[in-house]
């Protein structure tokens, strides 16, 4: 292929119409729920891949495209229920391709004067909607688990005794978090140097939640044993059971000690957008800074996530700590410079699918897929204490349902292996994606339900289908 070729407008545009034509027959099967939400195959996508790549290069992608979408797995259809992950509006998904087209790089102003300017309405938008004030901002990254790490090394220039950007650890710093909290906030404090001591995980209730009554023994403990707590991670919410700490009893705490306090949102933040649920997350408008991901309850496709500051003159410190007065004075200035306060230098354009989206449909588009989504869990909550030989973990607070089967009495397989067996045959059969969760050291079958297009009836069907899998045994 000539490089002329490669780059011509015609190819491109017969390339995108039909393109497009596919992924709409995709969106239309999932919609009539006529094809699987996974044709599972292990392990031979490898080689099927192999042995794709090994042929001769073919002008026509068009073939290509084709598998890839057969070989996926398929968020669109109404029985997928399994991870956290945002099944994209198609709107959001276009405009995926404008912005892979422009290229905006982003880091300096010229490189991206659309995108910087677009990232700094979405992020004050949403600051605004969670009340953070009127000095809020913040900055959009690649992904939860890199906002989380920049939320806490603003956090730790801002309120360690020491700058560690210049001179390097000399205290033991520690965070505080929930024993349940993702699994990257331990992975952010262990790059940041605090080690195992420096991560104290507070346990939980019977609900999941932070027990926020035992901060104060865990924080005598540490101040004892020689350690600076700076910073409070609640959890808005948990990851496998979608419980929400108490933010504002996390609040208290930090305002009492002068603590750096963090609400990870990635997943549930957005209840905020709602009067039905916005009590889940009362005491986020108190956060130093908030992390949310719109690539999970948000339908944009990843990766977009907003690390939101209360005080956005704050976030010019995460990686200048010395500078701190000088950016604190040119903020007004240098809010374009976006890799100035971003880990990333080079960044995807993405402010432009979250403008778009709001643009188009307006932000009821966030509250109404969230209140679906929550409600439908609350509902298939009730189902399940309703049939007979089910159980539930905990009552949701989110649309994240944990549950398993119990069996007849006296069953005498190990319930933890039959609801793993159970997870394993639904899997296989394609029909419904779930997945299976450890809570406790026991094992529950877990749904996420992140398409808005599930209905009580799928649920209804899920758990029949589940029975019928246990009274068979087939594996
Ligand atoms: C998903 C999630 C993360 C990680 O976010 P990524 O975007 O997957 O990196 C962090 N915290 C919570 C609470 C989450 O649900």
């Amino acid at each position: 292929m000539n490089l002329a070729t490669a780059y011509s407008a015609a190819t491109f545009r017969q390339q995108a119409h039909a393109l497009v034509d596919l992924l709409a027959d995709h969106l239309d099967r999932a919609e009539t729920g006529t094809a699987p939400v996974i044709n599972y195959s292990e392990p031979e996508q490898l080689a099927y891949w192999q042995a794709d790549f090994a042929q001769p290069t073919n002008d026509d992608p068009l073939p290509l495209f084709a598998d890839m979408i057969s070989r996926s797995i398929h968020l669109h259809n109404s029985r997928f229920m399994g991870h956290q992950v945002a099944v994209p509006l198609p709107l959001a998904t276009l405009t995926g391709l404008l912005t892979g087209m422009l290229n905006q790089g982003q880091a300096v102003y010229e490189m991206g004067m659309t995108a910087n300017a677009l990232e700094r309405i979405v992020t004050q938008w949403l600051a605004n909607k969670l009340g953070l004030g009127p000095e809020a901002g913040g900055l959009l990254t690649s992904g939860g688990t890199l906002a989380n790490l920049t939320a806490l090394l603003t956090a730790r220039a801002i309120v360690a005794p020491s700058d560690v950007w210049t001179e390097g650890s000399t205290d033991r710093l520690a965070i505080m978090v929930s024993e349940e909290a993702h699994y990257c906030v331990d992975r952010a404090a262990r790059i940041m140097g605090l080690g195992s001591a420096g991560i104290i995980k507070i346990p939980t209730n019977d609900s999941y939640q932070m027990r926020t009554d035992l901060l104060d023994t865990y924080l005598d403990q540490a101040t004892a044993s020689g350690l600076t707590v700076f910073a409070v991670i609640g959890s808005a919410c948990s990851t496998s059971t979608g419980s929400y700490d108490d933010l504002t009893a996390i609040a208290d705490f930090c305002e009492r000690h002068g603590f750096w306090f963090h609400a990870d949102g990635a997943h549930g933040g957005v209840a905020a957008f709602s009067d039905t649920y916005l009590p889940l997350v009362q005491g986020i408008d108190r956060a130093d800074s908030v992390v949310i991901d719109f690539h999970k309850m948000m339908m944009i496709p990843a990766l977009v996530t907003a690390v939101l500051y209360r005080r956005d003159a704050d976030s010019f410190r995460t990686f200048q700590q010395k500078a701190q007065y000088l950016w604190a004075d040119a903020d007004a200035k240098d809010w374009f410079n976006s890799g100035k306060r971003s880990f990333e230098c080079t960044k995807l354009m993405m402010s432009a699918k979250v403008y778009v989206v709001l643009r188009t449909y307006g932000d009821q588009i966030f509250t109404d897929n969230l209140e679906t989504l929550y409600g439908l869990a609350r509902r298939f909550a009730q189902q399940v204490r309703r049939c007979e030989g089910f159980e539930l973990a905990v009552e949701p607070a989110s649309n994240i349902v944990c549950f398993r089967y119990v069996g007849p009495e006296n069953d005498p397989e190990p319930i933890d292996k039959l609801n793993s067996q159970i997870r394993n045959r639904l899997l296989q059969d394609g029909r419904y994606y779930i997945v299976q969760t450890t809570l406790r050291q026991h094992t529950w079958l877990r749904v996420s339900l992140m398409n808005p297009l599930t209905t009580d009836e799928h649920l209804a069907e899920l758990l029949a289908e589940i029975k019928l899998i246990a009274d068979r045994r087939a594996w």
